[in-house]
C-alpha cells in the first residue's frame, strides 16, 4: 500500500488531505495472477537517473504503478508534467491532491531532454488536473509536444490527458498540436462517476474524445477504463458502445488496485478469463486495438501497442 504521508514533499503533509478521515476501506486479499516484478536491476536505475536529473515527475510513481519494474527495465516511463500535486480529488486515484504551485517553465524541455535522452521510439506524456489555470495546462501540453518534437523527431507522441472541463477552446489547441494518439481515460462506468471521479462529468469525458475525432480524424484516439470497484458486465459493454459512438480506436481495461486503505475500495477482483472475455467482446464491437488484462494500464506497452494500432488501422483500410 502506498504512504498517506508526501514523504518527497519533505514535510508531514498529508498526499491526500481529503481522504484522511474516510473509514477505511479493506481489499479482499490479492489473487495469484496480480504478481508484479520488483524494481530492481541496471536499466532500471538508469531510467531512475535520468527522470531525477531532469527533475521530471512520473505516473510510473506518483500512482504507484505495479508495472514499474517491467516497464522502468525496459526504459519505459510516463512522464507527469503541470506538476505533481492535482486539483481534483477521485477516489481510486494516488497521485498527491491539493493546490499546486505554478508551472515549471522548463518543463517542455527538460521531458524532450530525457526523451532524446532515453531514445524512446514512443513515449506518453500526461498530467494532473489544473482546474486552477485558466486553459487547463492546455499551453504547457502545447509547448512539451513541439519540445519533444524538436529534440526527437522520430519519436511518436501519446498524450493521456484531463477532460478540461469548462475549460472553453482548451482541447482544440491541444488536438490542433497534432500528437499521435489523443488518449482520455473514462476510469469507470457512468452510475460511479459521483463517487470514483467526483469532479469529473461522463458525458464531458465521452465528448472531449468525440471531439478529437471530429477535428483530427487521423490522430488516434484511445481510452481506458478500471475494473473491480463495483461495475457489471454490461455497464462495462454499455461504455463499450458509447466509446465506438465516439469513434475511439483503442481501449484499456485493467484490474483497480486500492492505493491505500482511505481509497475507494476493492469490490472484487475479476479473473484473467473475464479479461479476455471484454477482449473479445470489445473487439467484436469494432475497436482497433484491445488491451484488456489484470495488470494493463493505458501507458503499459504503449510503443509496441502503437505499432499494432498502425498496422490495425492499414489493414482495416
Ligand atoms: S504501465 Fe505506465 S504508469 Fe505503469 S510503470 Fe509502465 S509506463 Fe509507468
Amino acid at each position: 500500500m502506498a504512504t498517506l504521508i508526501d514523504a518527497k514533499a519533505g514535510s508531514q503533509r498529508p498526499r491526500h488531505p481529503e481522504k484522511a478521515n474516510r473509514p477505511d476501506a479493506p481489499s479482499p486479499r490479492k489473487p495469484d495472477w496480480i504478481r508484479v516484478r520488483a524494481p530492481a536491476g541496471g536499466v532500471y536505475e538508469a531510467t531512475r537517473a535520468i527522470v531525477r536529473e531532469n527533475k521530471l515527475v512520473t505516473v510510473c510513481e506518483e500512482a504507484a504503478c505495479p508495472n514499474i519494474g517491467e516497464c522502468w527495465s525496459q526504459r519505459h516511463a510516463t512522464f507527469m508534467i503541470l506538476g505533481e500535486v492535482c486539483t481534483r480529488a477521485c477516489s481510486f486515484c494516488n497521485v498527491a491532491t491539493g493546490k499546486p504551485s505554478g508551472l515549471d517553465a522548463a518543463e517542455p524541455q527538460n521531458v524532450a531532454k530525457a526523451v532524446a535522452a532515453m531514445g524512446l521510439a514512443h513515449v506518453v506524456v500526461t498530467s494532473v488536473d489544473r482546474d486552477d489555470l485558466d486553459d487547463g495546462g492546455a499551453q504547457h501540453f502545447i509547448e512539451t509536444i513541439a519540445a519533444i518534437r524538436a529534440a526527437a523527431p522520430t519519436t511518436t507522441i501519446e498524450i493521456l490527458t484531463p477532460d478540461f472541463l469548462r475549460k472553453d477552446g482548451a482541447v482544440e489547441r491541444v488536438i490542433d498540436a497534432k500528437p499521435d494518439v489523443f488518449n482520455h481515460n473514462l476510469e469507470t462506468v457512468p452510475r460511479l462517476y459521483l463517487s470514483i471521479r467526483p469532479g469529473a462529468r461522463y458525458f464531458h469525458s465521452l465528448r472531449l474524445l468525440e471531439k478529437v475525432k471530429d477535428r483530427d480524424p487521423q490522430q488516434f484516439t484511445k481510452s481506458g477504463l478500471m475494473v473491480g470497484l463495483g461495475e457489471t458486465k454490461e455497464e462495462v459493454m454499455q461504455v463499450m458502445d458509447d466509446l465506438r459512438s465516439a469513434g475511439v480506436d483503442f481501449l484499456t481495461i485493467g484490474q483497480y488496485l486500492q492505493p491505500t486503505r482511505k481509497h475507494a475500495a476493492l469490490e472484487r477482483y475479476w479473473t484473467p478469463d473475464e479479461f479476455k472475455a471484454l477482449e473479445t467482446i470489445a473487439y467484436a464491437k469494432g475497436f482497433l486495438m484491445v488491451s484488456a488484462s489484470p495488470l494493463t494500464r493505458s501507458s503499459h506497452h504503449a510503443g509496441e501497442d502503437f505499432a499494432k494500432l498502425k498496422a490495425a488501422r492499414a489493414a482495416a483500410a
